[in-house]
Order: C-alpha cells, then sequence, then structure tokens
C-alpha cells in the first residue's frame, strides 16, 4: 500500500514483483492511471482488495525514505487528528522530494558552496628561514599557514592573505584546494563563549540534567519548567550531548527560527557541522538539502519548527521542545497536529526522551505534571541569582481621569527619561501594529472596514489604511466620513506606529527602534533591531512579540507594557494564559545584565488575575486559579476540544449547512461531548467568505465525530489551540 507524494489524502494498493525487496518507508515508481508517479510504501502483505493489481515498476532509491518509527507516528497522527494517511505521511518528506525525485534516482544533497583552502609546502617551510624574495604579506601568509591557519579569513588574522596564499602556490610554497561551506546564515552563526560549556551546572541545573540523562534510551517524559535565563538551554546542550554520545539522535523543536536565533546559534556553535537546520524560511531546495543530509546520517542533531520533528533522524534518542507554551507549534492546515502531542507521541514509539521547556509553560502541561504524566524538573532562579523586576501596575483609567491621553502614563514616561539618562535601555511593548486600530466617524460611527473580511482597516504611519486579517490596503484615509460626511473622522486605538511616535516626542534625541511585522517585512531586519540595541546604537526599542523571544539584552532596565489587556477581552478559552504567558516573557526581558530592571504594566484591568500574577511573576497562583476557571467550564485539560469551522460566498449557505451538522452532532454527541454553535468564525468573513463554527466541548469529542458523516467542505480541528481562527 503506498501514498502518493502529491495528490489526495488516499492511499493505493499495488503488487510487489517478484524479486523486489520492498519494505514500508521505501520510494517506489508506480504507474497511476495513465502516468508514472512516485509514492512512499506505507504498509506491504496488506488484504489486496481485488484481482486486478498493477505492480509496483521499482525503486527509487535503495534505501527507505521513512524509519518504522516515522510511520507510526504517521499512522498515530491520522487517527488522532483525524486526517488521512496519506496527508500524514506527506508531512514528514521535504515538498521538493517528488521534484527531485523525478528519474528513476533520488538526488543527493546539492553540492554546496566551497571556499579556497590552504597549506603549506615543505618548500613554503624553508622559504620562512630565507624570506629573501618575499614581501611582508606573504611572508606573514606563511608564517600563519606555517601555524596552521587554513582559510583566507584565517590568514587574515594573522596579518596575511588569500591572495598573497595564491601567488605563494604558483610558486610552489602553498598548496591550494577547495572545501564545502555549509550555508548557515549570518544571523545564525553566533559565536558561543566557549567558557560556558564547562561551567559547573548550577544547584537546579545538574539534577534536572541527571534526571534527563538517566532516562536517555529508556525514554521518559519531563516538563523543564524555568524562569528566563534561568539556564534552560545549557540544560538542552548538555542533555544533547550526552544522547550524542550514546550514539543517538536529537531533534530540537523551537518556535519559529527568525525569533531564537540565539537557540539555534548556539546549537550549531557546539555541535558544528552535526546539525541540520529546517525552518520554513528555508527554500524548498535548501530544505530538502538539509533532509538529505540527515537521511545521509551526516547530521544527527536537527534544530528547526515544527515540522522538524518528522526529520529522518535514525535512532531518535533526545527530543526537547522549547518554549513549549507557543502556539506556532500547531499546524493550522490537514494534518493539524500540535508538535508538542506529536512529539510525546513519537518519544512512545521510538522510547526517545521528551523535553518540554518553558517558564510559562501551559497550565495543561503544568496539570500532567503534576498529575504525574510528565516529570516535572524546576529551575527556580536565573543564572548568577539575578532578581526578576519588579513590576508596577499602572491603572490607565487614572490617567484618563487625570486627563492624560498619550500612549504613556506619568509612571512610564519618568521611567523612560530616567532609563536613558543613567545611560541604560527600555523596550516598550504592544501587542498591534499600526498608528490607530480604526478609523472611525465621531458623528455617525462609521468605521472604514477592509471590503473583503468587513473588520475595521488599521492605519499606518505611511498612511495606508492595512487590513491586519487579509494583508489587502488602500493608499488614503477619507477626509470626510464616506457615510455622512462629517469631517470628524479620527482615528481611534493605539499601534507600535503610534508608541513610537509619543516616544520620539518625549526623548527627542534618543534613538529608537521598531520590530513588528511590519518592520521585519525588509529581510534580516529583526538581526539588525537586535543588533542595534545589544551595541548601544538604540536606547528604545518599540515593538509586538516579536521583542519579547530571544532579546537577551543585558542592558535593558525597563521593561514598559503600552497595554495588557488587549488579549485578554478576546472570546478564547486561552486568553487568559497567553497574556500571562506573554507578559512574563516581554518582563523577562528587563533586568538581565548588573544594572538591574523593573517592569510597567499599563492596563485598564489592574486586577485581572492574569495581570496581578504576570506582574508579581508568580506562576503557581496563576496556574491554581487558571485551573479553577478551565475546571469550571470542562475546558482543556478537564475536557477536550474540537473545533469544525466552514465557509461559502452565501451566508445563507453556511447557516443552513451549520445548523443541519450541529443537530447531527446533538444526536449523536450523548454524554462524550457538549455542542457549542453554530455560531461566527472570529473571522467571520475572510477572503470574501462567511465563516461559521461549531465547537466540540467534553470527554470524548473524536467520539462524537466516529458517528457522524462531516463532508470536505468542513475543517476538522482536534485540540485546537485557539477558537478565534
Ligand atoms: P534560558 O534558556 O533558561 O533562558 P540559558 O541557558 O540561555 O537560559 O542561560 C542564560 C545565560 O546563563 C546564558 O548566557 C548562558 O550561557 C548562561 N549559563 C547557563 N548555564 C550556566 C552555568 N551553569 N554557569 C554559568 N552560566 C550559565
Ligand atoms: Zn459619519
Ligand atoms: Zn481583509
Amino acid at each position: 500500500m503506498f501514498s502518493g507524494l502529491r495528490g489526495p489524502a488516499m492511499t493505493f494498493t499495488y503488487l510487489i514483483p517478484d524479486g523486489l525487496d520492498v519494505v514500508p518507508g521505501h520510494l517506489v515508481r508506480v504507474g497511476l492511471g495513465d502516468r508514472a508517479t512516485r509514492g512512499v510504501v506505507v504498509a506491504v502483505d496488506v488484504p489486496a482488495p481485488e484481482a486486478s493489481l498493477r505492480a509496483v515498476d521499482g525503486l527509487v532509491h535503495p534505501l527507505p525514505l521513512l524509519s518504522a518509527h516515522q510511520l507510526a507516528l504517521a499512522r498515530w497522527i491520522a487517527s488522532y487528528y483525524r486526517c488521512g494517511l496519506a496527508d500524514a505521511v506527506r508531512a514528514m518528506l521535504p515538498p521538493a522530494l517528488a521534484a527531485r525525485a523525478r528519474g528513476a534516482t533520488l538526488e543527493s544533497a546539492r553540492s554546496e558552496r566551497t571556499e579556497a583552502i590552504f597549506a603549506i609546502t615543505p618548500d613554503g617551510r624553508r622559504a620562512i628561514d630565507e624570506p629573501v624574495r618575499l614581501g611582508a604579506r606573504q611572508l606573514a601568509t606563511l608564517r600563519a599557514l606555517a601555524a596552521g591557519a587554513v582559510t583566507a579569513a584565517e590568514l587574515g588574522q594573522s596579518g596575511g592573505s588569500g591572495e598573497s596564499a595564491k601567488s605563494l602556490a604558483a610558486r610552489g610554497l602553498a598548496t591550494v584546494g577547495r572545501h564545502a561551506v555549509r550555508r548557515i546564515p549570518t544571523e545564525l552563526s553566533l559565536h558561543e563563549d566557549d567558557v560556558v560549556r564547562d561551567l559547573p551546572l548550577t544547584r537546579s541545573q545538574a539534577p534536572a540534567l541527571e534526571s534527563i540523562v538517566g532516562s536517555l534510551g529508556s525514554g521518559g517524559a519531563f516538563l523543564l519548567h524555568g524562569v528566563t535565563a534561568s539556564g534552560k538551554t545549557e540544560v538542552y546542550l548538555r542533555a544533547a550531548a550526552a544522547a550524542l554520545a550514546r550514539g543517538l539522535g536529537v531533534i530540537v523543536l523551537v518556535p519559529e527560527i527568525a525569533l531564537t536565533v540565539q537557540v539555534v546559534g548556539r546549537f550549531l556553535a557546539r555541535f558544528g557541522d552535526r546539525v541540520a537546520v529546517l525552518h520554513s524560511a528555508l527554500s524548498a531546495g535548501e530544505r530538502y538539502d538539509e533532509w538529505r543530509r540527515v537521511v545521509d546520517g551526516v547530521c544527527d542533531v536537527v534544530v528547526g519548527s515544527r515540522s522538524a520533528l518528522f526529520a529522518p533522524v535514525a535512532r531518535p534518542g533526545l527530543i526537547v521542545v522549547d518554549e513549549e507554551q507557543e502556539p506556532s507549534y500547531k499546524q493550522e492546515s490537514a494534518p493539524r497536529y500540535h508538535a508538542v502531542d506529536a512529539a510525546r507521541a513519537l518519544g512512545r514509539i521510538a522510547g526517545a526522551t521528551v523535553v518540554l521547556g518553558s517558564a510559562t509553560p501551559r497550565v495543561a502541561t503544568h496539570h500532567a505534571a503534576t498529575a504525574g504524566e510528565l516529570t516535572l524538573l524546576r529551575l527556580g532562579e536565573r543564572i548568577a541569582d539575578l532578581p526578576l523586576p519588579p513590576t508596577t501596575v499602572v491603572d490607565l483609567r487614572l490617567e484618563l481621569s487625570a486627563g492624560n491621553r498619550s500612549t504613556l502614563s506619568r509612571a512610564l514616561r519618568s521611567a523612560l527619561v530616567r532609563t536613558v539618562e543613567r545611560g541604560e535601555q527600555a523596550i516598550l511593548y504592544l501587542n498591534r501594529r499600526g498608528l490607530a486600530t480604526v478609523i472611525l466617524c465621531r458623528d455617525c460611527g462609521y468605521v472604514v472596514p477592509c471590503p473583503s473580511c468587513e473588520i475595521p482597516f488599521a492605519l499606518h504611519a505611511d498612511g495606508r489604511l492595512v487590513c491586519h486579517r487579509c494583508g489587502k490596503w488602500r493608499r488614503d484615509a477619507p477626509s470626510a466620513c464616506p457615510q455622512c460626511a462629517s469631517a470628524r473622522i479620527r482615528q481611534l486605538g493605539v499601534g507600535t506606529q503610534r508608541v513610537e511616535q509619543d516616544v520620539r516626542q518625549l526623548l527627542p534625541r534618543a534613538k529608537i527602534a521598531r520590530l513588528d511585522r511590519d518592520a521585519v517585512a525588509r529581510k534580516g531586519a529583526h538581526a539588525v533591531a537586535y543588533e542595534r540595541m545589544r551595541s548601544g546604537d538604540s536606547q528604545v526599542i518599540v515593538g509586538t512579540q516579536m521583542i519579547a523571544k530571544g532579546f537577551d539584552l543585558p542592558g535593558v532596565s525597563l521593561v514598559g507594557v503600552v497595554n495588557a489587556d488587549t488579549l485578554l477581552n478576546l472570546p478564547d478559552p486561552s486568553a487568559a494564559e497567553r497574556t500571562f504567558q506573554l507578559l512574563t516573557q516581554v518582563l523577562g526581558r528587563s533586568g538581565r545584565g548588573d544594572v538591574g530592571g523593573r517592569g510597567i504594566l499599563q492596563t485598564y484591568l489592574p486586577d485581572h488575575h492574569a495581570v496581578r500574577a504576570a506582574a508579581a511573576h508568580d506562576y503557581e497562583t496563576f496556574a491554581a486559579r487558571e485551573l479553577l476557571d478551565r475546571r469550571r467550564f470542562g475546558n482543556p485539560p478537564f475536557g477536550r476540544l474540537v473545533l469544525l469551522q466552514t465557509g461559502a460566498r452565501r451566508e445563507a449557505t453556511v447557516e443552513a449547512r451549520a445548523a443541519r451538522l450541529a443537530a447531527e452532532l446533538e444526536t449523536a454527541a450523548g454524554d462524550d461531548a457538549e455542542v457549542l454553535g453554530p455560531a461566527p468564525a472570529f473571522a467571520a468573513k475572510r477572503a470574501g467568505n462567511y465563516r461559521v463554527q461549531l465547537v466540540l466541548r467534553g470527554p470524548r469529542p473524536t467520539a462524537v465525530l466516529d458517528r457522524v458523516r462531516i463532508g470536505s467542505e468542513w475543517s476538522v480541528d482536534v485540540d485546537p489551540v485557539s477558537l478565534l481562527g
């Protein structure tokens, strides 16, 4: 039985001709209809459905491309997330495979970029002692070569050069060759402090590492719960070294490479060429090449986003998921798997140790650890006992009644001024980009909407109106209301660009950087903004959650949250949790150096438990309160969710369709789940489609799906991370 590399989410059955040794995981050539295609064998010895089967034409590659544990994981995904096995198998293979398997063979990784390398000859050594016919640069080059320099860069460090090495080679004093260089993007090739790997572990790191290492080979699941800068990454690195020493492969998942450059860079620095990096910013060809290195066994450490879990590591022994709380671990198209749950499934299948790391684990993960499903490892304090930043909560309602209409409260303004005066740095965080979130008529209430999505257009500093859902934009904001012609059409709501303007006004001489999705549209902008802060060139950075991750800036002594509540009022079961996580993460950027640090949280909801617990750095209190709320409503982990969504051009069509399915589900549900909805999806209109959703919530919602036929016009999301799609 095999599944195609492209095409429908189906499997097909073929005959294996005598003499052809085919096992599951092999890539084979077959005829399908009147064309030749390729597919992956998912099972052999299956009962033949009919007599006249076509035969497999041949193997594309002598070795199986998917190992037994990968196929088992594909089966688990297909059954748990209710998708086709072919969808799950395809997710495990690089998208370029179909193209690279065009002939009867599979291309190997493309020849890599090469650079010139040099070595000294015996004549060259003699020439050092009688340097009559050598220039100063040539002599320096020869000396560097004699001391072991190889590349032009190394020669340059001791006054030599690649050019003079070439001229020496022409005279027989040196030899030239070429060697392959890995295409590691410059922003990833960070320098690591070599001493760290030899430093003694802290008193909480040591037992955590010991438990993880002790489980290698036999499997186990851990939650490494450690505040920011408590040394989690160092634990991953040393556990990885221990796994490699036992001949086991390592998979490390990070939420989004661009935002976690530091973690990836440290793996590259420590394990060098053994590391394959797999992430979405790679071209299809580059992904294929990295994948191929893992297939060939050249790389046995894989670092990457979500789908790196499917890398063909031969004997996975350690699987790390850093920042396990990140919603980006959920894939939002079929197969809609969650990488944390899939990692735990792979751990069980392959006998690998799974480590979930976080400063703010999801309360469901925390609950699983207290229930004994995961072993809890705590890193309670920051390295060098740096204190967490004392944080003040500012009530924005009082600012308004005191007549302050700026985005910055009086407390935040004076803290900013003092911080910059002292030569320190500040981070200002806001979860919305643009200048204003709405253009609203003060007379008739008209809001300028995106024509496709019917949500308000946001105003940007360049004067454009931009839809933050579909990206559509138009050039100019109207100067009069299109509905009532009033001139009192104003901007409302605050975005990062507005905050940037307010800071510029407050601190005209400071250099201010901004980092949000508009800013990173330029390639490498994230790294540039980080570098400008790191070098002290900028004093203040304003940004969205992009600044909440990976920014390790010792000069930052102030973090200001411009509005802590932007997510809190959203109708989603994890709104409070996401708020707590983001606030904790962003506050954790303060006080990472010797200058100490503080935080200021501006909010209209100063009594909300997520805001209070984040300001107090009190995870336990937050989790206890949050779990209480979850239990009351039967939300995860006390019940499971399935989200069903559908869309159509006409509103009446979706409404009728949803009412029909809701009725069927109600009849079938019994005690397994309750049916919530139908209700308009949060994105009630997208790209011209009206969208409606149904939610199943209860102890066994997927059992209900078994009893009702759900058409392909519905998307089925098991364990959704959000109901706001
Ligand atoms: P986290 O991943 O929890 O944010 P890191 O592993 O990045 O923490 O550690 C924070 C900082 O402390 C890093 O600069 C790291 O190099 C350093 N560090 C980690 N472990 C130790 C140790 N045992 N001794 C000294 N420094 C350490
Ligand atoms: Zn109007
Ligand atoms: Zn839109």
